[in-house]
């Protein structure tokens, strides 16, 4: 049941020859319960695990890696409009939106291809192209490690943020989500607010009214174009959050960059964390075998042989250029261990 010494290269996007001091797999809440009551698992430091997307190891982890493996997909319930969507939590993030999909269900096809299992999908409440999971959420299981016991969560217990959750915050480290319930559509209701996707549709030929499968697709292809692969080159998707200022700082800015981009948001404006990095001349930035991509200023990346502290250095050298020069503060979405 539990391994020891064992590299956790192959289980994160990063790729980073990296080892755990003990390892183990779960497929169910039972499973998980009897890990979680074996001493030498209390004693240790614990690693949630789901497929390694948002992680960057700096170290050998000098404890317990937990490899999230609960599977399942089903409609528990539906009325006219919606139906929940129930997913273990080890089921790929990916695969439920193509169940959905499958399902004539919409609400998470702008969140097409977004690595990662659906149990970490709170964590941070992913979101991309005009989409996040809050906007579909209903509620989630999870377990308490201290005590073994299963709790569920509304949308307001959850606390999503830009982000964020109560389980990057208060709660951190103290449940393991197991399943996740989502309120899906039964009637289409395509979001396509988001420009790139409207100028895919037409350059993929799709015209009239897309479908859900149609912006699917259109996601699928803005993000093949633009992210790099983990399976090709090792990265961790964006490493930095956008983020937010004040409107009095950002129309300081617009005074001395006319051409900074901004969105607003509530309490001022949303600046691309992308557009500032890129400002700084850190834009397929390579220093041996690791930089910064050429194409997506967000996304740091390992060619090859990198090492996990190397990265995270680079990565407190660009916030800090990013400080002096905007005077504005970047701050990792990426859980640096
Ligand atoms: C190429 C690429 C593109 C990406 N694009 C996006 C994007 O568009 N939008 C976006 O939001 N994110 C994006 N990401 C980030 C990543 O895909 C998400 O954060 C994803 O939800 C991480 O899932 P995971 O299973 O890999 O989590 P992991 O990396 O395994 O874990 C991340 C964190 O969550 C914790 N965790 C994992 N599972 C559980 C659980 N069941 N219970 C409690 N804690 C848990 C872990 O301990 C860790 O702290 C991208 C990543 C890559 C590599």
């Amino acid at each position: 049941m539990l391994e020891h010494n064992v590299s956790l290269r192959p289980y994160h996007t990063f790729g980073i020859e990296v080892k755990a001091r003990l390892f183990a797999r779960f497929q169910s809440v039972d499973e998980l319960r009897a890990l979680l009551a074996l001493p030498e698992v209390q004693q240790a430091e614990q690693l949630i695990l789901g497929s390694g997307s948002n992680l960057l190891f700096t170290k050998d982890f000098d404890g317990v890696v937990l490899k999230n493996e609960i599977r399942g997909l089903e409609i528990i319930s539906q009325d006219e409009d919606t139906a929940l969507v129930r997913a273990g939590a080890g089921e790929s993030w990916h695969g439920m939106v193509q169940y959905a999909l499958d399902q004539d269900l919409s609400g998470i096809e702008n969140l097409s291809l977004i690595p990662g299992t659906v149990g970490a999908a709170p964590l941070q409440n992913i979101g991309a192209y005009g989409a996040e999971l809050k906007d579909t959420f209903e509620e989630l299981e999870a377990l308490e490690t201290a005590t073994g016991r299963l709790r569920t969560f509304s949308m307001e217990e959850c606390g999503f943020g830009y982000r964020e959750s109560v389980f990057k915050g208060p709660l951190k480290n103290q449940y393991i989500v197991t399943s996740v319930v989502l309120r899906l559509h039964r009637r289409a209701q395509p979001n396509v607010s988001y420009g790139a996707i409207q100028t895919t549709l037409q350059d993929l030929g799709i015209e009239g009214d897309p479908t859900p499968r149609h912006v699917s697709e259109a996601v699928v292809h803005i993000r093949r174009s633009k992210l790099p692969d983990p399976a090709e080159i090792g990265n961790a998707g964006s490493f930095f959050k956008n983020p937010e200022v004040s409107q009095h700082k950002f129309d300081e800015l617009k005074a001395q960059y006319p051409e900074v981009p901004g969105y607003p948001v509530p309490g001022g404006v949303k600046v691309p964390a992308a557009w500032l990095i890129e400002q700084s001349g850190w834009k397929g930035h390579r220093r041996g075998p690791h930089g910064v991509h050429d194409r997506q200023a967000l996304v740091l990346v390992n060619h090859g042989g990198a090492q996990g502290q190397d990265i995270r250095d680079l990565a407190y050298e660009i916030i800090a250029s990013v400080r002096e020069k905007f005077g504005i503060e970047l701050h990792p979405e990426v859980n640096i261990m």
